[in-house]
């Protein structure tokens, strides 16, 4: 009777369940809620004990007598509360006691509904995870059928090419063989994206020369930056050591789809590639790229898009310069697998700039000495660096050529003051810097560094005089 207040006043409008009951756990009070949801007549709830709502809480004792613990009921959030006709529901519970009146107030949330969508929402998942491995699986196998008919076809092409002298037929076999690397990067990416997805790729820990690897992906994209006529430079931390271990071949893949991109969509101006280390705590290491262009740029609302798989910037840019959007998609789960991330800056119309971090590892102690053998490239833009002078260099076909008897005046210059390490840079330089047929040339070349490397005044004039000789027949008086 004294409850009749709360009932009227807040109880009833509560859409929870309200129990009030004693120490031995009789009901007191119930609300309309409980009263609708336990199925009771109001009269009838407020004889019932809370043993006979509550059925799972309670065991018998060893008389065969249930004891009610309010502590039992206390100590849980979720359990089931019984109907009249000894079905149930799921709730979640909480008791306020008031010690003084020696009567406790049970809340209660019915979360049939939410356990219901719960079970709807994993059964759903499992379903799609079902779909996707069956869809995952169907690609690879595709895909790998594929390869198959591609390499058929290239290699059948390459020996006609050896066949036919005619230009004109020349290019056309050039062209399909063109379309097929293309077709077998499209095959690999997908193939690649479906392994990610499916949680079958794992990553390499293998020993390789950093700096061979850098020169590699370099030497990749040098034909397509000079064809374009865009200036590159590579500036490449000489803190790096020499020997990492890692997944190789995925950081070319990081670095070649970062670089195809770049060179895709600069038409004019340059492309920089910065490498440094951030940190090494004891063997491991994190290294930083960045990749830089001049290039058409990407707006902050397209950035939003640009890791997810599938996505373009735009339709247009799909039908002008081809690709199937998963190379960022893919890039960026092999940075995340190798514990580091990508991000992006670019302002549409003025350049982008993709930077990743990933962690590798390296046996080489941390003052060791690297040798020397820096990769030519990163000798090349350190110089230009020291100059304080523009650091992107032109390799158009005449840049190149004037940059090649620069780099030869300042080589003699090197060689007269015993500058051996500036020599060295130089020489370097000068081998990449040349790509010619004249393996008379090359050898030259390639003596006339040994000897610089051993800091030999007499035999590096001599080399150098007859590698001036010989490009002097090649592009002209140096
Ligand atoms: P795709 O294999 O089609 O090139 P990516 O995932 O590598 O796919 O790139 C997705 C899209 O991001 C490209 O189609 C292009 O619209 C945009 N994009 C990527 N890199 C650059 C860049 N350096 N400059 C301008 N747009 C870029």
């Amino acid at each position: 009777m004294e409850f009749e207040w709360l009932n009227s006043c807040i109880a009833d409008e509560t859409i929870e369940l309200v129990l009030v009951f004693n120490e031995k756990g009789d009901i007191l009070f119930g609300n309309q809620s409980a009263v609708q949801k336990l199925e009771y007549d109001k009269e009838e709830l407020i004889k019932c004990n809370m043993m006979q709502i509550f059925r799972q809480d309670f065991l018998e004792g060893d008389n065969g007598d249930q004891t009610f613990e309010k502590e039992t009921l206390e100590s849980k959030k979720e359990t089931a509360m019984y109907r009249k006709n000894s079905s149930c529901f799921p709730v979640n519970i909480h008791i306020i006691p008031s010690k003084e009146a020696g009567i406790y107030v049970l809340m209660a949330e019915d979360i049939s509904r939410q356990k219901d969508m719960n079970a709807r929402i994993r059964k759903l998942k499992e379903e799609e995870q079902e779909n996707q491995k069956a869809r995952n699986e169907f690609t690879a196998n595709v895909t790998h059928e594929l390869r198959t008919p591609v390499n058929g076809i290239r290699g059948h092409v390459t020996t006609l090419l050896d066949q036919i002298q005619d230009e004109e037929q020349r290019k056309t076999l050039d062209i399909i063989l063109y379309c097929c690397d293309n077709m077998s990067a499209i095959i690999n990416n997908i193939l690649d994206f479906a392994k990610l997805e499916s949680g079958k790729f794992t990553i390499d820990e293998k020993e390789f020369d950093f700096y061979k690897m850098m020169d590699r992906v370099i030497a990749t994209h040098s034909a397509e930056i000079n064809k374009k006529e865009l200036r590159f430079s590579v500036d490449v931390d000489e803190k790096i050591p020499r020997l990492m271990i890692g997944d190789e071949l995925r950081i070319v893949q990081i670095l070649n789809n970062l670089m195809s991109n770049a060179i895709k969509f600069t038409m004019v101006g340059y492309i920089n590639i910065v490498v440094s280390k951030t940190s090494q705590v004891n063997d491991e290491i994190e290294l930083f790229f960045m990749v830089r262009d001049s290039g058409i740029g990407i707006s902050q609302a397209e950035k939003d898009r640009l890791f997810q798989s599938f996505s373009q910037v735009d339709a247009s840019i799909t039908r002008r310069f081809g690709g199937t959007g998963l190379g960022l998609a893919i890039t960026k789960q092999l940075i995340e697998m190798m514990q580091g991330s990508i991000h992006l800056e670019s302002e549409k119309g003025k350049g982008s700039t993709f930077s990743f971090s990933v962690k590798l590892r390296t046996n080489q102690s941390i003052n060791e000495n690297n040798d020397k053998i820096y990769g030519a490239w990163a000798n090349f833009a350190k110089e230009e660096d020291k100059k304080g002078g523009d650091v992107f260099t032109s390799f158009g076909e005449i840049d190149k050529n004037e940059e090649l008897k620069k780099r030869m005046d300042k080589l003699v210059l090197s060689i007269e003051l015993s500058a051996w390490d500036k020599a060295e840079m130089l020489a370097a330089t000068i081998k990449t810097l040349i790509d010619t047929d004249n393996d008379d040339l090359k050898k030259q070349v390639l003596r006339m560094e040994m000897a610089i490397r051993k800091s030999n005044y007499e035999k590096s004039m001599d080399m150098y005089e007859k590698v001036k000789k010989l490009l002097s027949e090649q592009i002209g008086e140096i």
